[in-house]
């Protein structure tokens, strides 16, 4: 069992890596070197924190699938040096980061938690010390047989883990800023720290080796269908050159327009090759398709059930699956399939 947990912290970026300049009042990268002169408290956590940054830290809106691969491959590189890994992103891109990088990652053994804030790390009132210090807390956690309680990737935010795959940003002000909307929290932080084992993924056998996916495609779209939607628009949009995915954000459990202009065109983009998934616009809840006539025949020309899944994971799922050149019967099946938790 080590008795020192060795935790990676990398910093690509974002708000929680600001420190305020007080005499202009600007902020400023803060050097992560520096992370434990700066919060001291990090030593009582009892584990050995190393740091490693993006070299030129990004605003997480301009994340990107070479960036993903960047951080896949840090963990990859150093996967049997350390206990257990933080991840620092902006917040904004966080929910869709962090659920790309759990379908990068198979058989994952050991904790990798996203975690930012909402105000600069040198503010006074910041949310980032809390969110750090109990990520780290997190990644270092280990069962009596010394294995790590969490093994999956995993966004810590405002005293609540959840699966990375699970959650979306809810709030641009709050610090409550993530919700995971159809699947419970993994852990709550109060008094105590509080695992709910019963809802982790992974039983800590060992013998499986990491395999690291990244072959992600992005040629993707998502379409929110609303009220009036055109022909002109739907047909532009499932022409796109090189298409090869789409994410139907549709209405309620899954129902969107019967009019046959809409389904035509449907069809024809799935007779391309193009896949199609199904996922609802509403915040919480499931598509059931074929449940009414509106769905109906969206299931009888081919659309893929994304059942609960949110929408920064189905896109994230389809650019993964589409870069394992599977069937269109193999590709149904593993999207409609739970691969790491991601849908029920
Ligand atoms: N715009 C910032 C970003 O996502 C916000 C944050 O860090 O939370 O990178």
């Amino acid at each position: 069992m080590a008795n020192n947990p060795k935790i990676l912290l990398l910093y690509t970026g974002g708000t929680i890596g600001m420190i305020k300049d007080y005499q202009t009042g600007a902020l400023r990268p803060f050097n992560f070197e520096k992370i434990l002169e700066r919060i001291p408290e990090l030593h009582q956590l009892g584990c050995d924190i190393e740091t490693i940054s993006f070299e030129k830290p990004i605003d997480s809106s301009n994340m990107n699938i070479p960036y993903w691969n960047q951080i896949t491959e840090i963990i990859e590189q150093n996967y049997q040096k350390y206990d257990g890994f933080v991840v620092l992103t902006g917040s904004d891109t966080m929910a869709y980061t962090s659920s790309a990088i759990s379908f990068m990652f198979e058989n994952l053994q050991k904790p990798v938690i996203f975690t930012g804030s909402q105000l600069p790390i040198g503010d006074l009132r910041t949310d980032a010390k809390e969110n750090l210090i109990t990520s780290i807390h997190i990644a270092a956690s280990q069962n009596e047989d010394g294995n790590p309680i969490i093994q999956e990737v995993c966004l810590y935010f405002e005293y609540k883990l959840y699966r990375a795959n699970r959650t979306t940003k809810i709030n641009a002000d709050q610090f409550e800023a993530f919700t995971s909307m159809n699947f419970p929290p993994l852990a709550e932080s109060g008094v105590k720290l509080k695992f709910n084992e019963h809802l982790l993924l992974g039983k800590g056998n060992l013998e499986e080796n990491l395999v690291v996916r990244k072959n992600m495609i992005n040629d993707v779209v998502i379409l929110k269908i609303f009220p009036g939607i055109t022909e002109t628009t739907v047909k532009a949009i499932l022409n796109i050159p090189n298409l090869k995915g789409v994410v139907l954000e549709t209405y309620g459990s899954g129902n969107a327009p019967t009019k046959s202009w809409f389904v035509n065109l449907l069809k024809e983009a799935i007779d391309k090759n193009i896949r199609i998934v199904d996922v609802t616009q509403c915040a919480g809840g499931s598509v059931i398709l074929g449940h009414y006539e509106t769905s109906q025949e969206l299931q009888k020309i081919g659309v893929i059930n994304g059942k609960d899944i949110t929408t920064e994971s189905a896109i994230v799922k389809l650019m993964y699956l589409l870069g394992e050149n599977l069937s269109f019967e193999e590709f149904r099946k593993y999207f409609e399939l739970s691969l790491r938790g991601e849908l029920t």
